[in-house]
């Protein structure tokens, strides 16, 4: 069997939720397809649940109506008869308006949880009702049910074994050929909805592709495959064919858009080639990542995370001891899951880039217990793989170099935002 995956570029309109079937019929064996939310959705069920949080129901009900415009606009572009579109999400959108009137909101990420999965939902149900009147049947399944995770809401780890028992009797491909689930979802234990954190439902199709021993798994893209550059930030960029799982692993840490991280040790464990596909020429081969490959990456790889935060930190009594205080300061990090993606140390400070997120003030506060702490924000880091110094020349000149790292292979550039 393969699984499919089509992502919230892919499910945004009518014509992309007609482009899938066109590209599903021409699949003859099992499929198990994942799905995000349409669009922007899960952005906008962020706003929903902002406003339920400080109670402010009015405000969170009538965004959710903006929300259900949306998806009643492509239900009524997309079906000949409409009645089974809006059948197939009314109960969702019922729950969500209860919910809204009835829940208490005290914990955040619990109630993120609860709430924000409604967008890979609604967005299966409406592709799963669509793939049936066009005359593709299949099986929709409810990935709360299937997917076990622990109960570290909004950036939830799967539970591989409890997965797999129920993902593989309810995906048996008994009673169907072709299934539909959701990426980004699934349920603590105590059957809480969770979520992988954001863009997480490539790790979602990982972890089917594992559980269910795939043959492959495919991840359909809004780009040509997986290219040398953001196209958007870099000009003349070209497409890698081949990458192997370490490659890959190396850019997503990096910072590299494409792939979600967590995506590729579910693969790798399991051998399972992962293809990123072209969504708009299904045609075209794309790029497949792989054990290993015939053809090395022979083009420079360039990679730009945006909005971090550089803190540097100095134990307050001047003891400076590197191992107890990178302990420390890590400790405290994780807590509250920043991401490092660059360490510097010198002999009394250190300095780390995270991620500039709504939990930066308590991580910056708790290092203040024992450090004395400064930062910078409005920071991006640009990643140059396979480096040479005109190109090192050609993306850094006339910008603000905070910090930089060079070895043989990689250059990595902190640098200030520019206005
Ligand atoms: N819908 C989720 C998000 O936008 C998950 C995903 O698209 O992968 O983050
Ligand atoms: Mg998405």
């Amino acid at each position: 069997m393969k699984v499919y995956k089509f992502g919230g570029a892919s499910v945004k309109s009518a014509d992309g939720i007609r482009n899938i079937v066109k590209i599903v019929s021409g699949v003859d064996g099992h499929l198990f397809i994942v799905v995000s939310a349409m669009g922007k959705t899960t952005n906008a069920m962020e706003v929903v649940l902002d406003h339920f949080m400080k109670t402010d129901k009015v405000a969170s009900l009538t965004k959710l109506q903006e929300v259900e415009q949306y998806h009643a606009e492509i239900i009524g572009e997309l079906f000949s008869h409409t009645a089974l579109g809006f059948e197939a999400v009314k109960p969702l959108f019922d729950s969500l308006k209860n919910y809204i009137n009835t829940a208490i909101a005290d914990d955040y990420d619990r109630c993120y949880d609860y709430l924000v999965s409604y967008g890979e939902l609604i967005s299966t149900r409406i592709v799963s009702a669509f793939l049936q009147e066009s005359g593709v049947l299949n099986a929709w399944l409810d990935m709360r049910k299937l997917l076990m995770t622990d109960s570290n809401h909004r950036e939830a780890n799967v539970r591989m074994d409890e997965s797999k028992i129920r993902l593989k009797a309810a995906a048996n491909f008994d009673d169907a050929r072709i299934y539909i689930g959701q990426g980004f979802i699934g349920s603590n234990l105590k059957g809480d909805p969770t979520t992988l954190g954001r863009e997480g439902s490539d790790y979602t199709a990982a972890v089917v592709g594992n559980l269910l021993d795939a043959e492959s798994v495919s991840i359909w893209k809004d780009v040509p495959g997986i290219l040398n550059a953001d196209p958007r930030i870099f000009h003349n960029t070209v497409l890698i064919p081949e990458l192997t799982y370490l490659d890959a692993v190396e850019l997503a840490y990096s910072g590299a858009q494409i792939i979600h991280p967590k995506t590729i040790k579910p693969l790798e464990n399991k051998q399972i080639p992962l293809y990123v596909r072209p969504f708009g020429s299904p045609a075209e081969a794309g790029s497949v990542i792989k054990a290993s490959t015939t053809k090395p990456i022979d083009v420079p790889v360039l990679i730009l995370r945006k909005n971090l935060v550089l803190v540097t930190i100095r134990p307050r009594d001047f003891s400076f001891v590197l191992e107890e205080s990178l302990s420390k300061a890590f400790a405290v990090f994780n807590k509250h899951r920043l991401k490092i993606s660059l360490i510097q140390s010198s002999a009394i400070s250190i300095s780390v880039c995270v991620d500039n997120t709504r939990y930066l003030n308590a991580a910056l506060d708790e290092l203040g217990n024992e450090f004395k702490v400064s930062y910078n924000t409005d920071l991006e880091l640009l990643t140059i793989r396979g480096t040479n110094d005109s190109i090192i020349q050609e993306t850094t000149a006339g910008r603000t170099i905070m910090l930089s790292q060079r070895t043989r292979r990689i250059a990595r550039f902190l640098l200030k935002t520019e206005e």
